[in-house]
């Protein structure tokens, strides 16, 4: 009866920095290399109101090869498992081929999705969120996952609308 709660993103833009915060656990990898998460990490967390399971995910926005098949497979798996998917993108990259093939993929399945503009640190979030409006979802939640800005509020808001 616990919302699951999905972190899809292409490599790179923080969901294991995010399960690790949204979990208060080490257990996903962060790393600077894309795509180590190799597999479904799941953990339970309890940051505001009520406790949820995090699934990170690695996988999807990446190169359709052999290598990534599996991982794909995985990610695509928990996002039908999932009650709400967490869109992440990068506040300093700006919009990528990648988050244009998922913002499709994710229309597609026709579940709830935030999309989650991570590593505002430093950055005018303001400037850095017009520019995924081409994505033509919501604004993006802003946050800063390495420091926590904005966490406890996102998760607040998601689990107030499950
Ligand atoms: P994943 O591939 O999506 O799981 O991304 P990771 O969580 O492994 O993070 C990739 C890199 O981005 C790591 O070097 C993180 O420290 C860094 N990172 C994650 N969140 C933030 C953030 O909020 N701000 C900044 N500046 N860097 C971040
Ligand atoms: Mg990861």
């Amino acid at each position: 009866e616990q919302p699951v709660i999905a972190l899809v993103g292409r490599p790179n833009v923080g969901k294991s920095t995010l399960f690790n915060r949204l979990t208060r656990t080490r257990d996903a990898l962060v790393a600077d290399f894309p795509g180590l998460t190799r597999d479904r990490q799941y953990g339970v967390g309890r940051l505001g109101p009520a406790p949820y399971v995090v699934v990170d995910t690695g996988g999807l926005g990446e190169p359709d090869d052999v290598t990534y098949h599996h991982m794909q497979r995985q990610a695509l798996r928990a996002l039908d498992e999932a009650d709400v998917i967490l869109f992440l993108v990068d506040a300093r990259v700006g919009v990528t081929p990648g988050d244009e093939a998922l913002t499709r993929d994710l229309r597609r399945r026709g579940k709830r999705v935030w999309l989650v503009m991570n590593k505002i640190d430093g950055v005018d979030a303001d400037v850095a969120g017009a520019e995924f409006h081409s994505l033509g979802m919501d604004s993006p939640w802003p946050i800063a996952a390495v420091q926590g800005r904005g966490v406890t509020q996102l998760i607040g808001a998601v689990l107030e609308d499950c």
